[in-house]
């Protein structure tokens, strides 16, 4: 980043009668005089009149000032920010798929559907599922899909009282969220001190009215709930379903599949797991997959593969499905990055990713752990949570951790979440992630814990680099500056 750009607008660098740019006087004046009077502004737009160096400079210094996982360490936590094979992007841009019409005829269209068709299969292989739909946009939206698929199931056995989702107090925000939008109210259920579900709060709220559980599992501490299987059993036994919440599918793959614990509907982010980059607010998919019995009412339109005539079809009219939820089949460039990623990868190196982001994300607890307070111990999965400093003496939070890890070219981890401890600082390393840079990422953690000691102020006043130092969080979030017009409240484009 280049520091004498930054901070200067685009409209600050004008200067009256510069311009960037030449175009042919003749026919340029010609043309213009051809035009009715009537048509012609009075006077010229407010633009910046700039040189194109400057120009170029001005926009090439902002495309840098955003962090991104291109362009450093990215641990946040429950957002599995990992490095993104470029070739993924490279096939789902290729015009073959970019040029497709979702309306095409499904015989010009075979390759894609077969695509299509493989995705939703390996998916199915993964989850240990019966069928997946790839059609929801993201993971809150696959919740949704998936509570909806479980309230189907319950309507069509006529089991109507059912109206409660139970949640656990670790959840990500969007599962009682969904449940919510889904008609149902939330029941929420206590964690443990080691995080995990508290089984006897549990059976206290189970009853003839509840219509599902949804868990994550590793939960969010990153501990793996050992209890699912009894937890399954319990839920099955009051006749509601199990949810699995499978955003962070990472610490699963090629250790563990959610059908064989006793889940029944769950879904994927493919935007997390499988290769799409992510971040403010999209490109996603968020598919859903469903055990053996409840394939039918999984929404239309879906891809049906019939082998005798080794031809895909578009299906639209599934009696018991849900209606659409998206507006075709889903975000589909999303899609082949993801299929293009597990064949490149293969079933050997995909089996490798649970291994590796748990072992990567105990090396950098295990490292940190007599600077950082850890408030659960034992062996984590993909992720982790600290208490903040060990040292509480300090003054300085998590907060301050945070920002001054960006003065060391890191992206902060996920603070303040979850909300079980009061100075949780969440890390996932993720398995993309070398010895070297884990091992910088470790340096810098410890440097910042003793600087936290000796000079706090330092830490405290962070981050020191950056272009903007000390926003005001409440006021940006309440009276956002967005343009320039903002700033210049007299000015009008
Ligand atoms: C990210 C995440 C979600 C929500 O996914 P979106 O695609 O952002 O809607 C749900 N649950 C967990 C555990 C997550 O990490």
């Amino acid at each position: 980043m280049n520091k004498e750009y930054y901070g200067k607008l685009i409209f600050e660098q004008s200067v009256p009668g510069r311009t960037g740019f030449s175009l042919p006087t003749d026919s340029y004046t010609a043309n213009l005089s051809d035009l009715p009077q009537t048509l012609l502004r009075g006077e010229s737009p407010r633009l910046p009149e700039v040189d194109e160096p400057s120009l170029v400079r001005h926009y090439t210094n902002l495309s840098t000032n955003n962090f991104g996982v291109d362009t450093g360490f990215y641990p946040l936590g429950s957002c599995t920010m990992k490095y993104n094979p470029k070739i993924n992007d490279e096939i789902a841009a290729d015009p073959v798929v970019a040029a497709l019409h979702p309306s095409q005829p499904d015989y010009t269209v075979q390759g894609a559907l077969k695509a299509y068709h493989t995705l939703q299969s390996m998916l199915s292989e993964i989850g240990g599922m019966a069928e997946f739909t790839l059609n929801p946009y993201a993971g809150a939206h696959g919740e949704l899909t998936g509570l909806m698929v479980i309230h189907a199931y319950h309507d069509a056995r006529s089991d109507t009282r059912r109206n409660k989702v139970i949640v656990p107090d670790s959840a990500h925000g969007t599962n009682p969220a969904s449940a919510n939008v889904a008609g149902y109210k939330i029941v929420e259920v206590k964690s443990l001190p080691d995080g995990t579900v508290d089984i006897d709060d549990l059976r206290g709220k189970l009853d003839d009215t509840v219509a599902a559980m949804m868990m994550t599992n590793p939960n969010t501490t990153g501990m793996f709930e050992k209890n699912i299987p009894q937890i399954a059993a319990m839920v099955h036994e009051a006749g509601a379903l199990m949810y699995y919440d499978g955003a962070n599918l990472n610490p699963m793959l090629g250790v563990a599949r959610p059908g064989d614990m006793g889940f029944d509907v769950m879904h994927i982010n493919l935007h997390k797991t499988f290769s799409t980059p992510h971040g403010g607010g999209g490109p996603g998919s968020g598919p859903v997959g469903v055990r053996a019995g409840l394939e039918e009412f999984l929404p239309n339109p879906r891809v049906v593969y019939d082998e005798e005539a080794d031809l895909y079809t578009v299906v639209t009219d599934s009696p018991d499905a849900l209606g659409r939820i998206s507006a075709w089949l889903g975000n589909y460039t999303v899609e082949l990055k993801a299929l293009a990623y597990i064949l490149s990868l293969g079933t050997e190196n995909l089996a490798l990713i649970g291994p590796m982001a748990t072992l990567n994300a105990n090396y950098i607890k295990d490292s940190l752990k007599d600077d950082y307070l850890l408030p659960i111990e034992g062996r984590c999965k993909h992720e982790f949570v600290f208490d903040g400093l060990r040292d509480k003496s300090t003054g300085v939070t998590t907060l301050n951790v945070a920002k001054r890890l960006l003065d060391f070219g890191f992206h902060a981890p996920t603070i303040y979440f979850p909300l079980l401890f009061h100075e949780s600082l969440m890390i996932e390393p993720t398995e993309t992630e070398s010895r070297e840079t884990l091992d910088r990422f470790i340096d810098v953690m410890k440097r910042i814990a003793r600087e936290a000691a000796e000079t706090p102020q330092t830490v405290i006043d962070a981050p020191h680099n950056t272009p903007v130092t000390h926003p005001d969080d409440t006021e940006a979030a309440l009276h956002p500056v967005v343009k320039w017009s903002d700033l210049q409240p007299s000015a009008t484009l």
